[in-house]
């Protein structure tokens, strides 16, 4: 199989996972990880009209991506890992929508960064659903109050919530966890869901998922 016939079978299951779940599977935006693989590797998803992806690493995505966008329009790129404050610049520069906000620091540098520069990518909250202490995001029982912070004394208008579920554990209760914040928070989008639990996600509500190994294939070095 090609990564092509990949992103078609990926669609095919989305669709039916949608379908399963009495959704409307246009409701749930496919987004293609492509970190750590290379402009050329990804040329075939943009050339079968693919234009939603999602990298991890701010300075590997700007590279790679800016040669891309200079041959195919209308691209949809997501920050999709953990952003430092001292690349807020470039990546406010380089996306089109920021998925891991997660703390004070970084809603007050986005902030400041979106005036200076007039760009303005989506936001989305990143949870931290299993509490774990490597991983980024809010922890979930600070998630209404950091939402709170980052809408009223930053006036930044947040889509929605992100979550990376820990690997040893099932996900169905991190996404049903996520989607429970989400909705009395009033937030629209929750994007949930990698190559192996799409399909649940997109039963417990995502409406963006994020596919990488099962399109682009098995990456060569863990990010
Ligand atoms: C790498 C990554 C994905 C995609 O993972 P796969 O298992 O390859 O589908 C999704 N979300 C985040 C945050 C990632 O870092």
């Amino acid at each position: 199989m090609t990564i092509t016939d990949r992103l078609n079978a990926t669609k095919t299951a989305l669709a039916r996972a949608a379908v399963d779940s009495n959704r409307d599977p246009k409701d749930i935006t496919l987004i293609c990880v492509t970190k750590t693989f290379s402009a050329e590797e990804i040329a075939p998803l943009l050339e079968a009209g693919h234009r939603i992806f999602g990298e991890n690493r701010v300075q590997e995505a700007s590279g790679k991506w800016s040669g891309l966008r200079a041959h195919y329009s209308n691209i949809e790129l997501h920050l999709i890992g953990p952003l430092q404050s001292n690349k807020t610049r470039e990546a406010v520069e380089t996306f089109d929508v920021i998925q891991s906000l997660d703390r004070e620091k970084l809603a007050s540098a986005i902030a400041e960064e979106m005036s200076r520069s007039k760009r303005y990518p989506k936001l989305f909250v990143q949870i931290n659903t299993g509490a774990e202490p490597q991983k980024a995001g809010a922890l979930p029982q600070e998630a209404d109050n950091f939402i709170k912070i980052c809408q009223e004394i930053y006036k930044l208008k947040i889509e929605g919530l992100m979550c990376v579920p820990p690997v040893n554990e099932q996900a169905a209760p991190h996404f049903a966890l996520l989607a429970e914040i989400a909705r009395r928070n009033n937030l629209a989008q929750l994007s949930m869901g990698m190559s192996s639990d799409f399909e649940v996600a997109i039963q417990l509500g995502a409406t963006f998922v994020r596919v990488g190994s099962k399109i682009m294939g098995q990456r060569d070095y863990l990010t």
